[in-house]
Formats: structure tokens, sequence, C-alpha cells
């Protein structure tokens, strides 16, 4: 089967169309250099008790439609010559909590992963696409690759974002359709590029809170539903605030108190 160099917004198409989808979005990893060797994972909801996946264990830019598997929303695999992504669990937490995600990508950009290991979450007020595309985008605890730590460190950002930093790992990013979960990656690694470049130069002028609203709003516009969390604006009161939803800061609670109890 021909892989497509494009491919189209939609989540209505055939399994075949799907296959093909998810293996373009892992030849564009490879290109874009969002992962290294096998690294990575794409999966999307056929239906409503069927999920297909990448593959674990082979390169996402070397993919064929017949190496992906299908399994239902618990993980069991229903088809496949191949095992499933072992972040599928991962994937599916996303599918639970959030019924408007379709797809979900996970890869490691070397520079947005560079801010997932230097503990940095990508949350100022620095460019207007990244705001009104994702709002900001915290960054979740280390949690072993492929076990529950991962998907309990991700599970209270999953609510009310669309994109994830993993600490010490990569990111992933999810969407009503693959290409728009696609876009959201390119999204993460352009802004911490620009991100980047800011700290290079010692100089960062941050957008304010007023231009900050209006982007906010505008993303309705471009129909993004998830509640944005505001970024660090130039008229934040305290510059180191780290903003939090109260889901998040309960969650950090609760770790806190779970980690506590297992000192003691
Ligand atoms: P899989 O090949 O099992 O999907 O794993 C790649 C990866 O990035 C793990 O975090
Ligand atoms: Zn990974």
């Amino acid at each position: 089967m021909l892989i497509p160099d494009t491919i189209s917004h939609g989540v209505l198409k055939s399994e075949d169309e799907h296959r093909r989808d998810i293996c373009a979005v892992g030849r564009w990893f490879h290109q874009r250099n969002f992962v290294a060797a096998t690294d990575g994972n794409i999966s999307l909801r056929l239906d409503s008790h069927r999920v297909l996946t990448s593959p674990t264990g082979l390169s996402k830019g070397m993919m064929s439609p017949e190496d992906m598997v299908v399994t239902d929303f618990a993980g069991n695999k229903i088809s496949g010559f191949r095992g499933p992504s072992s972040e599928l669990a991962m994937h599916l937490l996303i599918y639970r909590l959030r019924p408007d995600v379709n797809a979900v990508c996970h890869a490691h950009p070397v520079t947005a992963t560079g801010y997932a290991a230097a503990g940095l979450p990508l949350d100022k007020a620095l460019l207007s696409e990244a705001v009104i595309g994702l709002g900001t985008v915290p960054l979740a605890q280390y949690g072993t690759p492929g076990t529950s730590e991962l998907t309990d460190s991700i599970e209270p950002f999953v609510q009310s974002h669309d994109a994830i930093l993993m600490a010490n790992h990569g990111a992933v990013t999810c969407g009503v359709d693959l290409l728009t979960a696609y876009y959201r990656m390119e999204t993460v690694e352009h802004f911490a590029q620009v991100a980047l470049v800011t700290e290079l130069l010692h100089k960062q002028v941050l957008l304010s809170r007023k231009d900050v609203d209006k982007l906010l709003v505008a993303r309705a516009r471009y129909g993004i539903e998830t509640a944005a969390t505001c970024p660090i604006t130039s008229d934040s009161s305290e510059p180191d605030r780290i903003p939090l939803t109260r889901r998040e800061l309960e969650s950090l609670v609760e770790e806190a108190i779970r980690n506590d109890r297992l000192r003691h």
C-alpha cells in the first residue's frame, strides 16, 4: 500500500486510510527529528470500541499499514501481527478522559524534550500562535516509560491541555483527528525552539494579559474547545508563578501525601 505524503483532516475514513495516515505521521516524525530509533507512538479511535495503534519497537519512520495493531479500550489486542505500543495505556487514558479526542501522538522532539529534561514547562506567553493552539504546555513529573507511573503523572493535565511535556522523556499531544494531534506536536517543538532562542538572546518580551485574553477568546474561532490555562504574561504579578488548575493542584498534593506515606 502506498504511504501518502499528505493527509487530510477528518475521522470518517476507512480503516485502510487510517492505517496509511499513521504511517505518514510516523515518517514525518522521523523526517523532522521528532524521534530517534524506534521512539514515539501514534494512535487513533477507529470506533467506539476499537483503537488503531502503531506497533511497539519498530521505527515509526518505516512502518507499513499492516504493522498497525487494533486493540479494545482496555488494551486487549483484537488483531495485528505485532505487539501494540508500550505506551498504549497513556493513549487509552487520554481517550477515556477526553471524549473529544480521536488521535494521540507521542514523540521525543529534541528542543521540547530538552525543556522536559531541564524541568521546564513551556508556559510563557511568547508566541501568539502557541497561545491560540496550545495555551500552555505543562510539565508532567517523571514516570518510567510504559508503566502506570507515566499515566499517573500525565493524568492531572489531560483534561485541560492538548499538549503535555513528560519530564526526561518527551511530549504527548492529542486532537480531534490525527492531523490536528500531529500539528500540535509541530507547534510544541516550534514553540520550544523559539523559547530557546529567546533564552540564548537573554531577552524575552512576554505578551500582556490583555493580549493573551484576546488570543484565548480567539481559540473558539479556531474551533479549539479545551479550556486553556493562561500562560505567564508580562504583567503577571509574580514572574515565577506556576499556573495550575484546581485538579492539577489537588493531584500534586495527593502525590506529596502518597510519597510521604511511602517514606514512613
Ligand atoms: P513503542 O515503540 O513501544 O511505542 O515505544 C516508544 C516510546 O517512545 C516509548 O516511550
Ligand atoms: Zn517515548
